[in-house]
């Protein structure tokens, strides 16, 4: 079982270019990993389903943020993936990249996986990881997580390839490709 987090939602939209919000694609491209996932026999739990905050006041995003983590360290889940796309102020920036912490000692791992599966099975992508301590939600979950910058809203044609159905499937298995790495290695 894998937990997967839609970035953002309700109020906080993340990331908005030409009126699309980064919470409608992290959400888009979520349900598609749910359904590939789980044609895989790999069950996924979303930590949000809808575009939605978390919080009861939806203004406070700390709580929003608590509760996706609550939900990660509370289940049985193997793994948790947090999806978002990232924005640049140059164009010209593109590609997916994992971020990750060391909460957990197998993060780097399970990272390293991941982006070397975003760039052999999307092969638009070079990208490192990164490691960076400021993210509250991979600072406070326990199980193996990483964010995954599925690409840059920023670069006009990654952003029109990111709203394609197509390429929201080529990313969802890119991610099942590089689980079941990680699972076997794990
Ligand atoms: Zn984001």
């Amino acid at each position: 079982m894998v937990y997967i987090d839609p970035g953002h939602g309700g109020i906080d939209g993340g990331a908005t270019i030409h009126n699309i919000k980064e919470s409608t694609l992290t959400l888009s491209i979520s349900k598609k990993i749910k359904e590939v996932f789980e044609k895989n026999n790999i069950t996924v739990l979303l930590t949000r389903e809808e575009d939605v905050a978390l919080s009861t006041n939806p203004f406070v995003k700390r709580e929003d943020m608590l509760k996706r983590v609550n939900m990660m360290n509370s289940s049985t889940a193997c793994l948790g993936l947090s999806i978002h796309l990232n924005k640049f102020s140059i164009e010209r920036y593109r590609g997916a990249q994992v971020f990750y912490s060391t909460t957990n000692s197998n993060n780097a791992l399970l990272a390293e996986t991941m982006q070397k599966s975003l760039i052999q099975n999307l092969k638009n992508t070079d990208r490192k990881i990164v490691k960076r301590d400021n993210i509250f939600l991979l600072n406070k979950v326990t199980l193996p997580c990483c964010v995954i910058e599925c690409g840059f809203m920023s670069n006009p044609e990654e952003f029109q390839l990111l709203q394609t159905e197509d390429y929201q499937y080529k990313i969802a298995y890119a991610l099942l490709y590089g689980v079941e790495d990680f699972l076997k290695l794990y």
